[in-house]
């Protein structure tokens, strides 16, 4: 506990300081481009990756990026009210669904209910994504468990692209030209991101 303290001072003693035009301009208001839908995991660090200032990323995270379909508020709505704000009212032009190796709520989408007995909130909140594990069990081309692996983290991604567009004003947007919808696959080990090609239906190296 006493890094995060002294993490509180450092921040204060130098990295404030460097940006403390940037933090007095942000004190009354933010216009964040993108609203960044990514997993909770603590090796996925957004503002890191795409080397952001506060004020450009409006951040949901929760166990394996999960979107819940639009009028689902009574089972997440943590998530479906920070998209409505992202959108509606900040007006952000970019939203991308952050997936990534080694995820480990896309790995209990793989596991049998039973073995989530204890994290039964968890073994809920990944029921929104059970067509996952069914799409990638028909997809598999082998027995590999990495296969499993990775197909389930990207098949997530795609699918959770698809339930933003069932946020009326999502769909609005997109179709307008004025809101684009990305989806990325970090991969921690390498530092690479993957981004999913709509037209050829394959995740491609950001290069
Ligand atoms: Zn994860």
């Amino acid at each position: 506990m006493d890094k995060i303290f002294k993490g509180v001072l450092e921040f204060q003693q130098e990295d404030f300081e460097t940006h403390r035009e940037l933090f007095s301009q942000l004190g009354r208001e933010q216009k964040p481009h993108t609203l960044f839908i990514g997993c909770s995991d603590s090796r996925v660090v957004p503002t890191l990756i795409t080397k952001t200032d506060p004020g450009e990323l409006f951040l949901v995270r929760n166990v394996a990026n999960i979107v819940p379909p639009f009028g689902s508020a009574a089972r997440d709505g943590g998530t479906t009210a920070a998209i409505e704000y992202a959108v509606q009212a900040l007006d952000v032009d970019t939203i991308v669904v952050c997936g990534h190796s080694n995820c480990g709520g896309c790995a209990a989408m793989n596991m049998d209910p039973a073995e989530l007995d204890l994290l039964p909130h968890t073994r809920e909140w990944l029921k929104i994504s059970a067509e996952v594990p069914e799409r990638v069990t028909q997809k598999l081309r082998s027995n590999d468990p990495a296969e499993r692996e990775w197909l389930t983290e990207q098949l997530n991604i795609v699918v959770q692209m698809r339930n933003l567009l069932t946020f009326p004003y999502v769909k609005e947007k997109v179709v307008a030209g004025t809101l684009n919808i990305l989806g990325w696959y970090y991969i921690i080990e390498t530092g690479e991101v993957l981004n999913f090609n709509d037209s050829t239906g394959h995740f491609e190296l950001v290069t």
